[in-house]
């Protein structure tokens, strides 16, 4: 009795293991909010916030939060 409780328990495992793997979709469907809009941040060399990389200015590969601390950081970094 004992031993065919084991084993039922073992097929319960062993298809909710086969689920698992057989359905990976539905499990990345989950996860793809937050994949699907992937929000690049990059820190202000400046005052090191970070903001996203659209509304961040680049210079001389550094970024930063706004025109003003593009030059600011940009006049730092040559002296
Ligand atoms: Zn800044």
């Amino acid at each position: 009795m004992f031993r065919l409780l084991f084993w039922i328990a073992v097929i319960f495992a062993a298809f909710w293991l086969w689920r698992r793997f057989n359905r990976p979709a539905v499990s990345k469907a989950q996860e793809k909010p937050s994949e699907a809009n992937p929000q690049p941040m990059v820190r202000c060399e400046q005052c090191g916030i970070h903001v996203p990389r659209q509304n961040a200015l680049s210079k001389d590969s550094q970024w930063f939060c706004s025109q003003a601390h593009l030059e600011q950081g940009h006049s730092g970094s040559e002296q």
